[in-house]
């Protein structure tokens, strides 16, 4: 039975978690909460969002000094280059680096027209993901992550071209790929195959996404070119107006997920966590991922 503890299984895996920037102080206030409790897992480390087209740059860097000073978990600022010109990123990635961040998520984006709509680079600007990697490089030795897709891109036309484009980002200096989230574990090993076919060796970090609300991961996947298998909407049939048990359902089903990637050989798992920390918290537990004050209080029960 997957679900059984697995003791030596949390020494062999690492985990990141990804938040969004806030709007409002109450909002801040849920994150810090979030924060707060995840943030004895010791992650590697944690990414904030940015919003399209740099609608969150302030917010978004706020965030990430916030999560450094306070709690000294390594942060990453996620970056786009969309719609902007060269010179207007360079001075975002100036100023992050003038408040000590030095790890980045370096990302396309979208155009503000939306997702479907055919994408174009701004005249002046960065012409894609691995260009933006090859900008942040030319300022300082940061340490950059970049997008990968399992099923591939929704604008890319096949998957050679899709893995192209990511060995572009690795030859400019990626260190780490982390995927767009999927449930069908197959095809993320099947990606990750191609990748290293294609010559490609840096770590692929499988993106992981609870379930906090199937109706809203079933509209978003559509758009993010992400395969909702027919079991999985099943599994949540008819748990619409019964979040209770809505959550255990998705705990389990993230669970079950990570444990078999876990025993396909991986090792890092990076938490698409939407800000709230009681499923990753949960699915980490049952990991082997344990914070020492969870350990101490079921010694002190036991
Ligand atoms: P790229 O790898 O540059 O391009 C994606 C594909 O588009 C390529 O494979 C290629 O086929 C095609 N393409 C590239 N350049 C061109 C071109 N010039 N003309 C035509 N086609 C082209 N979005 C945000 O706004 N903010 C975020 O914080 C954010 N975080 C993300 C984190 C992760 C882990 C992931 C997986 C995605 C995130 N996104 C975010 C979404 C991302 O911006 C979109 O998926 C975007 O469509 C592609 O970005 P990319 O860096 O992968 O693009």
């Amino acid at each position: 039975f997957r679900f059984s503890r697995r003791p030596d299984i949390g020494d062999k895996v690492r985990v990141s978690f990804e938040f969004f920037p806030p709007k409002t102080d109450e909002m801040e206030a849920k994150l810090w909460e979030t924060v707060t409790r995840l943030e004895p897992l010791k992650p590697k480390f944690v990414s904030v969002t940015y919003g399209a087209g740099g609608s969150t740059r302030e917010r978004t860097a706020r965030t990430v000094k916030r999560i450094l000073t306070e709690t000294g978990i390594p942060a990453a600022a996620h970056l786009t280059c969309v719609g902007a010109t060269r010179e207007e990123v360079d001075a975002v990635i100036q100023d992050y680096k003038s408040i000590g961040i030095n790890r980045f998520v370096a990302l396309r984006g979208d155009p503000a027209s939306g997702v479907g709509e055919p994408y174009r680079p701004h005249p002046g600007g960065y012409e894609n993901g691995a260009e933006l990697v090859a900008g942040l490089k030319t300022i300082a030795d940061f340490d950059i992550s970049v997008a990968a897709y399992p099923e591939k891109h929704p604008q890319s036309p096949d998957f050679a071209t899709d893995i192209e484009m990511l060995k572009r980002k690795v030859d400019n200096g990626a260190t780490r790929a982390i995927t767009q989230f999927f449930f069908d574990n197959d095809l993320y090993e099947r990606y990750v195959e191609r990748v290293r076919r294609a010559g490609i060796y840096i770590p692929i970090v499988p993106g992981i996404q609870p379930v906090h609300s199937f109706k809203q991961v079933a509209n978003f996947s559509a758009r993010a070119g992400a395969h909702v298998p027919g079991w999985l909407a099943e599994r949540f049939e008819g748990l619409d107006r019964d979040p209770q048990t809505h959550a255990l359902v998705a705990s389990a089903v993230a669970a079950e997920q990570v444990m078999d990637l876990v025993e396909r050989g991986v090792g890092d798992f990076h938490f698409y966590t939407m800000n709230r920390a009681d499923l990753v918290f949960a699915i980490c537990h049952m990991i082997g991922i344990r914070s020492h004050e969870a350990e101490a209080a079921g010694s002190a029960a036991a």
